[in-house]
């Protein structure tokens, strides 16, 4: 079943059960503790707060998503995209725990004549939270799921929240179990790759302050009791497609292929020329998708993760034996395969084209020159008999050579070396400070507007990182 297909199938099954369809938002989130949207959820966050009163009980969506915490996991586990597509049903107070799971099954194990997908119910493992004896009961009681089918886990896994003090609740998983080539049976407590994840069902209840991790107080009930669903797109893609990882879904795998024709490289050949081809084709997309929202690249906040992701696919393609610009023809592809779902990207394409063009032109001038200047320091730090690069080297490369630091980091772990990231932070931190004084110091004898600016800042550095991460930005 092609991408397009699981999509349309989504919007109309909840469609006809009582569901508005509610376009994607953009990806710049219009919330101020988010830089880009990282969940189908985002958009309707005042309404599960008690802000603003929904205009409607039920929400269907297919949001686009980026979770820049996950850019370590692309191309490694066969799971995880910077950019992917989470398709929601929401509840406003409407229908709760009994409603979410019995319409989730029936969508996921209907028929294929019928509207579903077609799931082999005994494929699927379910995960509930270890204090929600009424999930449990449900999934087996209403269900029908066998008990041991059935795994209660902790909060890590089963306590959703958008890791900012917010709307928050147990959850559970629906789970696709790949078979034994994917390793040892057991279920999705003890091996998350055979037993993918590909269904959150979210049932939003509490509010919660500030803290870290899982680490924060309830501070009472939502107004009321909402559902908040997120079913990965690609990973469904990858299920019914037959594929072994999302980039190998239609809408990527023709990505991939263009970057194995520009480079000479086969997919399939080498295991590691095989991750730097998926690296490609997922960035290279999500690079696509954030300037279509209007991202241009730069060095703070949003434009930084698009600089980032963009120069990272660069980089990769010139491992896999490219010499001369690349992005012309994969941007190409990537609008070719997203332009069928977001036509508005066609119309936009010659912006987008330039703004990639320009970012890959102003990378390539600089990256021989930093690349030398690398060089040189992973000697020199591995002469003084260290395993650690300096900071201020980092900072160096990031500052006069746009090197964002994760390129850095992975440059020099290629060689063996670590790098100094709380010296490099530091400096970064010194340098924008130093900014902020000077621009005081110019408006002297007007509006001072560095309050605005840090209020900007505090904002940029709060990322939404998914459910396990609790890493922020770069910087
Ligand atoms: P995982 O444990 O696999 O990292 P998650 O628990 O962080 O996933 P949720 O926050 O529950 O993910 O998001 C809801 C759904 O969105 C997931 O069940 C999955 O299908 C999909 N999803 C999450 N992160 C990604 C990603 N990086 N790439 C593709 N799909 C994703
Ligand atoms: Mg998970
Ligand atoms: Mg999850
Ligand atoms: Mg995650």
């Amino acid at each position: 079943m092609e991408s397009a297909e699981i999509r349309r199938r989504w919007l109309s099954f909840f469609e006809k059960h009582g569901h508005t369809v509610v376009p994607s938002a953009s990806l710049i989130a219009d919330d101020p503790t988010l830089l880009l949207v990282p969940a189908g959820m985002v958009p309707f966050k005042p309404y599960f707060l008690g802000e603003v009163t929904p205009p409607y009980p039920r929400a269907v969506s297919v949001q686009k998503c980026v979770r820049t915490p996950d850019i370590e996991e692309v191309g490694k586990t066969t799971r995880h995209g910077t950019f992917f597509q989470m398709c929601g049903n929401f509840s406003f107070g409407d229908y709760f725990k009994e409603g979410a799971i019995t319409l989730g099954w029936e969508l996921l194990t209907g028929s294929v004549e019928s509207g579903g997908y077609g799931l082999d119910p005994e494929r699927l493992w379910i995960t509930v939270y270890e204090g929600d004896d009424e999930a449990e009961r449900i999934w087996r009681e209403v269900v029908g799921v066998p008990a041991e089918r059935v795994q209660r886990l902790g909060k890590e896994t089963n306590y959703w929240d958008m890791g900012v003090p917010g709307p928050c609740g147990p959850c559970s998983e629906i789970n696709y179990d790949r078979g034994p080539e994917f390793g040892p049976e057991g279920g999705p407590a003890v091996n998350d790759e055979r037993y993918v994840e590909i269904w959150n069902l979210v049932f939003m209840q509490y509010e919660r302050g500030p803290g870290e991790g899982k680490d924060y107080p309830i501070l009472g009930d939502l107004p009321a009791q909402n559902i908040d669903t997120g079913l990965g797109l690609e990973r469904l893609a990858m299920i019914l497609q037959d594929v072994h990882n999302m980039y190998e879904t239609d809408t990527l795998r023709v990505v991939i292929d263009k970057a194995g024709e520009l480079t000479g490289v086969r997919y399939g050949a080498d295991e590691q020329s095989d991750v730097a081809l998926r690296v490609v084709a997922d960035h290279m997309r999500t690079s696509v998708m954030l300037i279509g929202d209007g991202v241009a690249p730069g060095n703070e906040g949003r434009g930084y993760v698009l600089r980032r992701i963009m120069r990272r696919a660069v980089r990769n393609m010139r491992l896999l034996g490219a010499d001369g610009p690349v992005v012309a023809d994969l941007v190409d592809v990537v609008l070719t395969t997203m332009g069928q779902q977001y036509p508005e990207l066609l119309t936009d394409r010659k912006r987008i084209e330039t703004v990639a063009l320009a970012e890959e032109a102003a990378f390539l001038k600089t990256l021989k020159a930093g690349t030398n200047i690398l060089d040189t320091a992973v000697t020199d730090t591995k002469n003084a008999g260290s395993s650690v690069l300096a900071g201020d080297k980092a900072f160096l490369l990031h500052d006069t050579w746009g090197f964002p630091i994760d390129l850095t980091l992975e440059m020099a772990a290629e060689q063996g070396l670590s790098v100094d990231e709380a010296g490099f932070r530091r400096l970064m931190k010194e340098q924008r400070e130093r900014a902020k004084a000077d621009a005081r110091a110019k408006k002297q004898g007007h509006a001072d507007l560095s309050a605005y600016r840090e209020v900007a800042d505090a904002a940029g550095a709060t990322e939404f990182t998914g459910y396990h991460d609790t890493s922020g930005e770069a910087t």
